[in-house]
């Protein structure tokens, strides 16, 4: 692999005698790992089915898995959103930052969504999480993730972190900023990342990592920690960038850092900072307003009469004026930036029937549902791909899932099971 010249050099200074360690990491292949999605299955019920061999565990999560396997993220066990694939030094900053169930919590630089999904598992759908991201392509892949991995009590939103400090002041418990870096610690993973380096690089991240964490700042309550992270090397876009934020931040008081290398064996690199807010306020947000529509409620009722069981799902049942029907966490606040998910999206009410959501189909268990269409996994592949599949369950809305796991919906007419997995999801 042909690596930057001057990044050797800054490298070599850094490191001392641990550089030609450092230096023939690169001649090993990257490290992979997956993390299990604890809200649909449990550590030790992922260990018995998992589609590859688990070699070790992420040293920083529970639920992290070092894997023997280069393709992991196509079989349907993926689709199903039981695990997502994460390097593991990219687990460690939320475990740094130590969610709690029923805390607020702010994702700012959250796509793909590995870390905000990291984030959900700990919630364990209670609380917020507000996963922003600036990019709109970006954004809607962060969405889609969070959809697969059945979080109900997340936002999606796509703005610029100014505008959002301005929403939110002082209201986050927690506030994760994963910041856009010069990515020195991708270049095993992705060549193309160590032809885009250059020192002008990394200065022009480390102006744009300090706007972004200047907004954060005032976001966060007082009490509240943020995590910041990087997956690159430069003391410019670290620790000097943390220095320098203390220094005109003195509100805050630094707890933590950890440098992670690929040398340690452990996956590709990572900076992470714990900051504590210690002076400041508790903002509030105008709680999100709960528009109750008669008629949709009762066909979405006489609908989950049906089709659920067990559990209630718990929360408001909110309906906009296209008809659109979302469950929100308690005290979803009004979000008032471009937002492509937030709740759980039930489904639609057209003022005659009632349509259920891919994301309901998405978030449900097994045990919760009353019409389900249990595949194995070659009926499942065709599934993925938008076939439809002959079954004789009667007629009406089901859950398709491999096995016990929920993928998505069908219907059923007359012995065929239509297709309503969303074809922008399909498998090619
Ligand atoms: N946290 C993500 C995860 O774990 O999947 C990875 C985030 S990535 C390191 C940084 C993100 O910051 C990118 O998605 C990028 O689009 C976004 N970004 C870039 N410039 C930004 C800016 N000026 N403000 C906010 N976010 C920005």
């Amino acid at each position: 692999m042909n690596l930057p010249q001057e990044f050797l050099s800054r490298m070599k200074e850094r490191l001392g005698e641990e550089f030609p360690a450092f230096l023939q990491s690169y001649q090993t292949p990257p490290v992979k790992a997956i993390r299990v999605n604890t809200l649909k299955i449990s550590r030790e019920e992922f260990q018995k089915i998992s589609p590859f061999t688990l070699i070790g565990n992420v040293p920083w999560e529970a639920n992290g898995y070092l894997i023997d396997a280069t393709k992991a993220g196509s079989d349907a066990y993926h689709f199903a959103g039981l695990y997502y694939s994460q390097e593991p030094s990219a687990m460690f900053p939320v475990s740094l930052l130590g969610v709690s169930e029923g805390e607020r919590v702010l994702d700012l630089c959250a796509a793909p969504g590995g870390k905000a999904t990291q984030i959900a598992c700990a919630l364990n759908g209670k609380g917020i999480l507000i996963a922003n991201e600036h990019d709109y392509t970006r954004c809607r892949i962060l969405s889609e993730n969070i959809e697969r991995l059945g979080v109900r009590n997340a936002a999606a939103v796509n703005a610029e972190p100014s505008v959002l400090a301005e929403r939110f002041p002082e209201y986050f418990d927690k506030i994760l900023v994963d910041a856009p870096c010069s990515g020195e610690g991708m270049f095993r993973k992705d060549p193309f990342a160590a032809e885009q380096w250059s020192p002008a690089l990394v200065r022009g991240c480390a102006y744009k990592q300090k706007e972004i964490l200047t907004c954060a700042a005032q976001m966060l309550r007082k009490g509240g920690r943020l995590v910041y992270s990087t997956c690159t090397f430069s003391a410019e876009e670290n620790e000097g960038q943390i220095e320098s934020f203390i220094k005109s931040h003195p509100e805050f008081v630094l707890l933590q850092t950890r440098r992670l290398y690929p040398h340690e064996g452990c996956g590709e690199g990572q900076f992470a900072a714990l900051l504590e807010k210690t002076e400041g306020g508790e903002g509030e947000v105008k709680r999100f307003p709960v528009k109750r529509a008669v008629q949709a409620e009762r066909a979405f009722s006489d609908f989950s009469e049906e089709f659920l069981q067990g559990d209630r799902l718990e929360g408001d049942i909110t309906t906009l004026s296209d008809g659109r029907m979302y469950l929100l966490p308690a005290d979803m606040p009004v979000l008032g930036v471009r937002t492509l998910r937030f709740g759980l999206e039930l489904g639609v009410w057209d003022g005659k029937t009632f349509k259920p959501a891919h994301a309901l189909a998405a978030s449900i268990k097994r045990s919760q549902c009353n019409r389900f269409l249990s595949l194995s996994r070659e009926e499942s592949e065709k599934y993925l791909r938008g076939e439809t599949i002959g079954n004789d369950i009667p007629n009406g809305w089901c859950v398709v899932g491999i096995e016990r796991f929920p993928l998505g919906l069908g219907k059923a007419v007359n012995g065929i099971i239509k297709n309503h997995f969303p074809k922008g999801l399909r498998k090619r």
